[in-house]
């Protein structure tokens, strides 16, 4: 079946529901979870019998989105995390040690550039920035045995769109695991099915879409009996769970060697509010997306010269063939303006009428930010350059309002600020 708006409509609606008792899924918000005897306890830590542990390590709440999720992304399984960043500091802690060298790809949220670039750095761990497209540096990182690459399926806040195919079947070539963040592009990219590894998402952003649940989640391929890249020399130190575990190894590997002792583990609560947002992503996903481009073109069309707007989905886009060719559906809520300089930037966000400003993206409402104040505002002056963040640089997040009243917002506001 293609896997268009319909499909998922119908996926995620009949997934999250259930047909027979409660048809909203139940929250099980206990913390500790009474074995049946002894025996079943030992089994339970073995991993042998599947019920409950203790809800630092999953709970019944957690594992209905994580099943969903898994099926969404075209996954093996999940792992519902605390937050986006939770997400990401499991899979990076899980896999990497001191000495080991993280390749990133494109542009960056703020979190994970300074995740990798001071925190892990803390901890031994090396890494190399570059753009999307400089191929010889990526191979010459691969080739000289980095353990993980990290990309965003879209850069936030410079849109740049990577060549995931291309990356991926490198990324397979070299034996080395590839960590897409897919928080901006839910059903609209799969990256799993392109060839990567394990999938990320902070679905505090699209998936729930009401700014009500923070919380993250990684998506994982199920391990191969032949040709598995995780049988590399250099990932030695987790051969002995692939030997015990299989085919289901990552879920064990990412729980005993992240969340067991570092707890970044989602609260039941959390998760309930997150599948009560995705049963209406595809709907949201592809009005959305829908708007950003529309939105995009009138205000291409009728902004002063003094402010430019970038979006892939613009002819002089610097991405427009590859979001043409990639992203047939779509790139995700994003657009920036670049107002030229922070005062016009400041002026025009005070300007608006409707639209909030918060750091979040991927909401219902229309958001916007200015990036070299706020997320950036700490950063060296060169890496801002590198995440394409300019002085006069604002982030929107379209939301579902019609597309017609969110550009009139922004133009009386540019009218206003200049
Ligand atoms: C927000 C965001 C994150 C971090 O997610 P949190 O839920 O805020 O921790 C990671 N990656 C991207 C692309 C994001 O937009």
């Amino acid at each position: 079946m293609e896997k268009d708006f319909d499909y998922y409509n119908t996926l995620l609606v009949r997934s999250v529901g259930s047909k027979t008792g409660p048809v909203a899924p139940t929250v099980v918000p206990s913390a500790a979870f009474g074995y049946e005897d002894a025996q079943e306890a030992e089994g339970i830590f073995a991993g042998e019998v599947n019920k409950p542990l203790y809800a630092r390590v999953g709970n019944p709440t957690n594992a209905k989105l994580e099943s969903i999720v898994a099926k969404m992304e075209g996954g093996f399984g999940a792992i519902a995390t605390s937050s986006g960043m939770g997400a990401l500091s499991m899979v990076t802690t899980a896999f990497l040690k001191a000495g080991d060298e993280v390749l990133c790809i494109g542009g960056f949220f703020g979190g994970t550039y300074t995740l990798v670039n001071e925190t892990l750095k803390r901890f031994g761990v090396s890494n190399s920035f570059c753009d999307v497209d400089d191929f010889e540096h990526i191979e010459a990182k691969l080739a000289s045995g980095v353990k993980m690459v990290l990309m965003e399926s879209v850069g936030n806040p410079s849109l740049r769109l990577p060549d995931l195919t291309r990356i991926a079947n490198l990324c397979n070539q070299y034996e080395t695991l590839l960590v897409v963040d897919n928080t901006a592009t839910p059903l609209l990219l799969r990256p799993l099915e392109m060839g990567a590894d394990i999938v990320v998402h902070s679905s505090t952003k699209n998936m729930s879409g009401h700014s009500a649940a923070l919380g993250g989640i990684a998506v994982f391929r199920a391990v191969k009996e032949e040709g598995e890249k995780l049988r590399s020399e250099k990932y030695a130190d987790i051969h002995k769970v692939l030997d015990k575990m299989g085919h289901k190894a990552f879920i064990p590997i990412c729980k005993k060697r992240a969340i067991r002792d570092m707890g970044m583990t989602a609260n039941a609560f959390g998760s309930f509010l997150t599948m009560l947002g995705l049963e209406t992503l595809s709907l949201r996903v592809e009005r959305v997306n829908k708007s950003v481009a529309k939105v995009a073109q009138i205000l291409e069309e009728k902004l002063p010269e003094a402010i430019t707007v970038n979006h892939p989905s613009l002819p002089d886009s610097e991405d427009y063939a590859r979001y043409q060719l990639d992203f047939p559906n779509g790139c995700g809520p994003l657009l920036t303006l670049d107002a030229g300089t922070p005062e016009r930037a400041f002026a025009l966000l005070n300007n608006l009428k409707g639209v909030t400003l918060t750091a979040n993206i991927g909401d219902n409402r229309t958001l916007a930010l200015h990036m070299q104040s706020t997320i950036y505002s700490d950063f060296a002056p060169q890496d801002r350059k590198f995440l394409g963040v300019t002085e006069g640089l604002i982030r929107v997040s379209i939301g579902l309002e019609d597309p017609e009243t969110i550009a009139q917002d922004f133009l009386q506001a540019a009218e206003a600020a200049l």
